[in-house]
């Protein structure tokens, strides 16, 4: 078999290194090195915040945010029922409760039309999830958040550099939050980063994220915080990576248009959403969803595999997540085009350091996946 083409493989040939070995050379290797701060600056300043906070990954930056902004146990907080289980796990692990709304099944981001029918006395916020490469529509959000008196968490994990109108995702609401897992635009292996105007909310998090070591008096703590640090080490990868957003996001958008290119006269698939009023996709992944009639995700990941191909399927919905059910929570509730988009939806190789030659390689192998399938049907 020819090489395997993995789902993600990351572009580290900046200064990463060299950054890693100032790293080592001084000493500095804990959160207190210098290029924390560093990250911490001109990523909120990329991002258009005033300031940033790094933490150890997205997941916490998510549970660090709602903390900051005073969400309390029994509040409410909407989000999209196709996301990742960090954004609910934020949510429960303040005892609060998402809940949720359907995809557009266009441009597979939370159906902003369901969104005020779900808002009741006990709503706090609502969690903005900009997906797969595409933002949120943000006015009309922001309009109901003015409305209601609500406050905008908006999750940015997959839209580094991705602006809305010309104003960048992460520069919305209240709060914002990134990761930088490998897969993601910017990465340092393992972190993340909460983003945000005000100052006393910026304090709140620097605060909790370091176990809530009082400034005035170490060992002192009037609150509970948590060891969400992000190492010297971690930032060092992390600055390196910023230094090149531009071109990974030129890269990117490279990408997704040859994958159009491949694919777009294969009429089973539904493929990424190119533009909207709004944005022009950024693909952080190149997501298909498969006409059901053809054969389930789930099979086409199989195939894929055997002929050398790796993917990902998408997101399983919230509502149907045994952990959460367990807990009582979403009981009879469905979102049909979420349920579908995870049983039919899957995302191929799309890492920054793919070349076109592998990507012409997947566009065909997929091809004849689907072709084969047609035949035996
Ligand atoms: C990746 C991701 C996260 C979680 O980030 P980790 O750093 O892996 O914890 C959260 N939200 C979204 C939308 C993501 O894509």
């Amino acid at each position: 078999m020819d090489q395997y083409i993995a789902v993600n493989t990351p572009l580290l040939n900046g200064n990463e290194k060299k950054y890693l070995n100032e790293c080592i050379d001084t000493g500095w290797i804990s959160s207190e090195g210098p290029f924390v701060k560093k990250l911490e600056d001109q990523f909120a300043q990329q991002m258009g915040r005033e300031f940033g906070v790094a933490v150890c990954n997205g997941t916490v930056a998510l549970e660090l945010a709602l903390k900051a902004i005073g969400i309390e146990p029994n509040d409410e907080i909407i989000m999209p029922t196709f996301t990742i289980i960090s954004c609910a796990l934020a949510a429960i692990r303040l005892g609060a409760k998402p809940v949720l709304v359907d995809s557009d099944p266009i441009n597979w981001n939370m159906d902003i039309s369901q969104i005020e029918a779900k808002i009741t006395a006990k709503t706090k916020a609502i969690m903005v999830v900009h997906t797969y490469g595409l933002p949120v529509d943000m006015n009309p959000i922001l309009a109901l958040a003015k409305k209601y008196d609500l406050k905008i968490v908006e999750d940015a994990a997959e839209m580094h550099g991705q602006t809305y109108y010309g104003k960048p995702c992460g520069s919305f609401g209240e709060i914002s939050t990134f990761s930088f897992y490998p897969n993601k635009l910017v990465t340092t292996g393992e972190g993340g980063m909460v983003i945000m105007d005000d100052p006393v909310i910026r304090d709140k998090c620097q605060l909790l994220r370091n176990l809530a070591f009082e400034p005035k008096q170490r060992y002192l703590h009037e609150e509970l915080g948590w060891n969400f640090r992000m190492s010297n080490l971690q930032a060092a990868v992390g600055v390196a990576q910023l230094e090149r957003i531009d071109e990974f996001k030129q890269r990117k958008r490279a990408m997704g248009q040859f994958y159009d290119e491949c694919l777009n006269d294969v009429t089973e698939l539904q493929l990424p959403l190119a533009k909207t009023a709004y944005a022009q996709n950024i693909y952080w992944v190149y997501g298909i969803v498969l006409e059901e009639s053809v054969m389930s995700g789930k099979e086409l990941m199989q195939q894929l595999h055997a002929e050398g191909i790796g993917t990902r399927a998408f997101f399983y919905p919230m509502h149907q997540q045994p952990a959460l059910q367990k807990m009582g929570l979403f009981a009879g509730e469905t979102y049909p085009v979420a349920e579908r988009l995870a049983r039919q939806g899957i995302y191929v190789p799309s890492g920054l350091a793919l070349t076109q030659d592998e990507m012409k390689i997947v566009s065909d192998k997929l091809k004849t996946v689907l072709a084969k399938a047609k035949v035996s049907c």
